[in-house]
C-alpha cells in the first residue's frame, strides 16, 4: 500500500486548488492522498455539480503537468433532507477527513487552505480552532502525530490566484450558490462570500484576470 505524506482536502475552489498544486510541486518525492468530501445539503445541489466538474478537470490538468504523485478519493454525503445545514461544511469535511486519517496511520500532515482574507471574517479563528479540534478528536491524533499546515495563511486572494498556473485557475469553482444561466449552464451568483472576495480581486485588477471571463 502507498504510504502517504499528507491528506489534502480538495473542493475544486481557488484556495484548495492552490494549496494542492503548491504542495504537489514542492514535494515531488512524496505521495499525497487528495480527498474530496462532497456535501449535498440545503440548496447546494448545483454547487456539487460545478465542484465535481472543477475537481475532475483540475486533477486531469495536474496529471498532464506531470504532477501524478497523488491518489484521489471522493466521499459524498447527502443530508439535504435536513433542510438548513445543521453544521458548517468545514466541520463535516474535517470529521470525514479524521475518519480517513484513522485508516492511514502513516499520514503525519494535513493541508488546510485558509487564506489571509478568511482571517478577516468575524469568528473565523474560532471556526478554524473548532475544525482543528474535530480533526484531532475524531482521528485520535495529537499535534505531535499530525501537523496541520496552512500554506496560504499569509496570502490575499489575489496573491493566491497569481500563485497557480492560469490553466488551473480557470477551472476552479468557488461560488457557494450557482445560479442558472442560459443554455442550462450555471453561473457564479456574485453575492455569496466566495464570489464577493473574487469580485473584489477582479475589480482591483481588471486587466490581469480579464481572460478568465468571470465578470
Ligand atoms: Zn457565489
Amino acid at each position: 500500500m502507498t504510504a502517504y505524506r499528507a491528506l489534502v482536502p480538495f473542493s475544486g475552489g481557488i484556495d484548495s486548488t492552490a494549496a494542492l498544486y503548491r504542495t504537489l510541486n514542492a514535494h515531488r518525492d512524496a505521495s499525497f492522498l487528495v480527498f474530496r468530501v462532497q456535501l449535498v445539503n440545503g440548496a447546494s445541489g448545483s454547487r456539487a455539480v460545478m465542484e465535481d466538474r472543477a475537481v475532475n478537470g483540475i486533477l486531469d490538468s495536474l496529471r498532464a503537468m506531470g504532477l501524478r504523485h497523488f491518489t484521489y478519493r471522493r466521499l459524498a454525503y447527502d443530508y439535504s433532507q435536513l433542510g438548513a445545514p445543521p453544521i458548517w461544511d468545514s466541520e463535516a469535511v474535517n470529521f470525514a477527513a479524521a475518519t480517513c486519517l484513522r485508516a492511514h496511520p502513516e499520514i503525519t500532515e494535513f493541508i488546510e487552505g485558509a487564506i489571509a482574507d478568511d482571517y478577516l471574517q468575524p469568528g473565523f479563528d474560532d471556526r478554524l480552532a473548532q475544525i482543528a479540534k474535530i480533526l484531532y478528536l475524531v482521528s485520535e491524533r495529537t499535534p505531535e502525530t499530525l501537523t496541520i499546515h496552512y500554506p496560504l495563511r499569509a496570502e490575499s486572494k489575489a496573491e493566491v490566484m497569481r500563485s497557480i498556473p492560469r490553466e488551473l485557475l480557470a477551472q476552479t469553482w468557488s461560488c457557494r450558490f450557482p445560479i442558472e444561466g442560459p443554455a442550462w449552464d450555471l453561473k457564479r451568483c456574485r453575492r455569496c462570500h466566495a464570489c464577493v472576495l473574487v469580485d473584489r480581486v477582479l475589480e482591483a485588477h481588471p486587466d490581469e484576470f480579464a481572460d478568465l471571463g468571470w465578470t
